[in-house]
C-alpha cells in the first residue's frame, strides 16, 4: 500500500482490515503485506483517500 502525505492516522482503516494487518505507530501507518489479501476494504475506509493499492 502506498499511504499519501495527507493521510491524518486516523485508524479507520486499521479498524477495518478482516485480518488486523494495519497498525497505526507514531505518524507511521505499517502494514503486514505478506498477509494481505487485497481486499480493499482498507482502501475504501479511508474517508480522505490517502489510500493506494501498489500494482
Ligand atoms: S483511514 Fe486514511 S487517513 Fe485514516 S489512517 Fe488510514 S490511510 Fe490514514
Ligand atoms: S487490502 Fe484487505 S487484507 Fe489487505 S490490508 Fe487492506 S483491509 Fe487488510
Amino acid at each position: 500500500m502506498i499511504v499519501k502525505d495527507w493521510c491524518s492516522f486516523c485508524g479507520e482503516c486499521a479498524g477495518v482490515c478482516p485480518r488486523n494487518l494495519i497498525v497505526v505507530k507514531e505518524y507511521n501507518l505499517v502494514f503486514n503485506d505478506e498477509d494481505c489479501r487485497e481486499c480493499d476494504t482498507c482502501v475504501k475506509a479511508c474517508p480522505i483517500d490517502a489510500l493506494e493499492k501498489e500494482e
